[in-house]
């Protein structure tokens, strides 16, 4: 079986994913003139982005936008303020766009952008200064038809209504261009249901690798790191559909019950007290020891890297779903391989929050807006006939579900590019 490599701490997250493309190209028997187009990104803009600091002073930060891939429609992907963004890190991560994209089927391309900034340390109007200067530094770029960010690490939708006020007052003469950016706020264009899409998309892969594997939702074990947007919501939807979630954790702790926790209840703890940690409804667990107790299900739905060479071997999970990105290392994908755990690879487990922008956009681009279960019904059409897609595939090349997923992206890409008559 061809093995797809998946984040490590050594490597470089780029070249982790032209490893992954070269495995599934090679599985796919892609010829080399097709895979030259498709592999590396279109474009690549870094800017300088000069901003007046609350003491006066002028700080100059860098920023980037990258365009993976616009075959199959306009670059999609967010914006992240980070101290520690990289330039190979937004070309690695908009190329997973491009995937992401074409596994779930919806019309857009990848992109990532990012600014190497903490914006922790930074006031609001020093980021609205920022977010205004890098907006008009990539305004070539970006465009409802050519290039759509969205919300990504320390971004939100603040600064994605900043942008799109930026990008309507320089192209548009302040007619508002609500398709230039999704994840905006619902007074500005923005969609019902963008905050829980990631995590009702999570709860709907599940819904169907249970039924694939013939495990019972109800009293199914789950086992969650991770209580954030993401972890908390898909941990709602399966608490209220009879699951039993078992261990949660956060950054400062963990929880475990075997009677199951109260997650509603959790919730309202977390909001209250900003941690699971201390919930009186279980007793305390360490993140690795909730990582090697028994269940049906493990949702890793925090960090990179999570489960790697160290822990994999005491996972004792029927099934991983990836809400996190790239949360398993090389080696422990092998390991967790080799132990037949069946792995919702990234691209597909955690497509919800995509969908659901590209939902937006096309609410913004047709001036409508649709109502929350409209939304919740297409979301659960969208990522469930991916998900199929993805076992079809699966069990007829004998290929793990993370190459399987890949393949049939990159397939997706490659066939745009050929009937567009790109291919030479
Ligand atoms: P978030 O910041 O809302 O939540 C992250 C959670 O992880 C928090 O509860 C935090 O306390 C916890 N955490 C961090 N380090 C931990 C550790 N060492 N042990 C246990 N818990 C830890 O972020 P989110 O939006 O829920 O994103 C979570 C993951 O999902 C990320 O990998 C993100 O890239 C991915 N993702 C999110 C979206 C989205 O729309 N939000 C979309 C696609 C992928």
């Amino acid at each position: 079986m061809a093995e797809v490599a998946v984040p490590n701490d050594r490597n470089n997250p780029y070249e982790t994913a032209l490893e992954n493309f070269d495995a599934a190209a090679d599985a796919l028997d892609l010829p080399e003139s097709i895979r030259a187009m498709i592999k590396y990104p279109e474009r690549v803009l870094i800017v300088a982005l000069p901003v007046r600091m609350d003491n006066g002073e002028v700080r100059c930060f860098t920023g980037y936008r990258v365009q993976h891939s616009t075959a199959r429609g306009p670059a999609k992907g967010g914006i992240r303020y980070h101290p520690q963004v990289t330039l190979d890190e937004v070309k690695a991560l908009a190329t997973a766009m491009t995937w992401k994209c074409a596994v779930v089927n919806v019309p857009f391309g990848g992109g990532k952008g990012g600014v190497t900034c903490n914006p922790k340390e930074m006031s609001p109007s020093e980021l609205e200064r920022l977010t205004r200067r890098y907006t008009a530094s990539i305004l070539p770029l970006i465009g409802p038809e050519k290039d759509i960010p969205a919300p990504d690490v320390y971004t939100n939708p603040q600064m994605m209504a900043w942008i799109m006020d930026t990008y309507s007052m320089m192209r548009a003469n302040g007619y508002p261009v609500w398709g230039v950016v999704t994840g905006k706020p619902l007074s500005v264009g923005g969609c019902a249901g963008r905050d829980e899409a990631t995590g009702r998309g999570v709860f709907y892969t599940l819904e169907c690798a249970l039924e694939h594997l013939r495990i019972p939702m109800k009293g199914a074990q789950v086992v969650l790191q991770g209580f954030g947007k993401t972890g908390s919501v898909a941990a709602l939807l399966l608490h209220s559909h009879q699951a039993k979630v078992i261990a949660v954790s956060d950054t400062r702790g963990g929880v475990y019950s075997d009677k199951g926790l109260d997650i509603p209840q959790l919730v309202e703890y977390k909001r209250k007290t900003g941690s699971v940690a201390g919930f009186p409804g279980g007793e305390p667990i360490s993140s690795e020891d909730l990582l090697a107790l028994e269940c049906e299900v493990l949702i890793p739905a925090a960090l990179e890297n999570a489960i790697n060479g160290d822990n994999a071997k005491r996972v004792r999970a029927k099934v991983i779903a990836e809400a996190a990105n790239g949360p398993l290392t090389r080696e422990a994908d092998t390991i967790l391989e080799g132990k037949g755990v069946f792995i919702i690879p990234d691209i597909l487990c955690n497509a919800g929050g995509v969908t659901v922008s590209y939902f937006e956009w096309v609410q913004n681009q047709q001036h409508m807006s649709w109502d929350l279960h409209e939304v919740h019904e297409r979301l659960e059409q969208v990522l469930k006939r991916a998900f199929w897609e993805v076992v079809e595939l699966r069990s007829q090349r004998s290929v793990s579900m993370r190459l399987a997923a890949l393949m049939l992206a990159i397939q997706r890409v490659a066939d745009a590019v050929k009937v567009r008559g790109l291919y030479p």
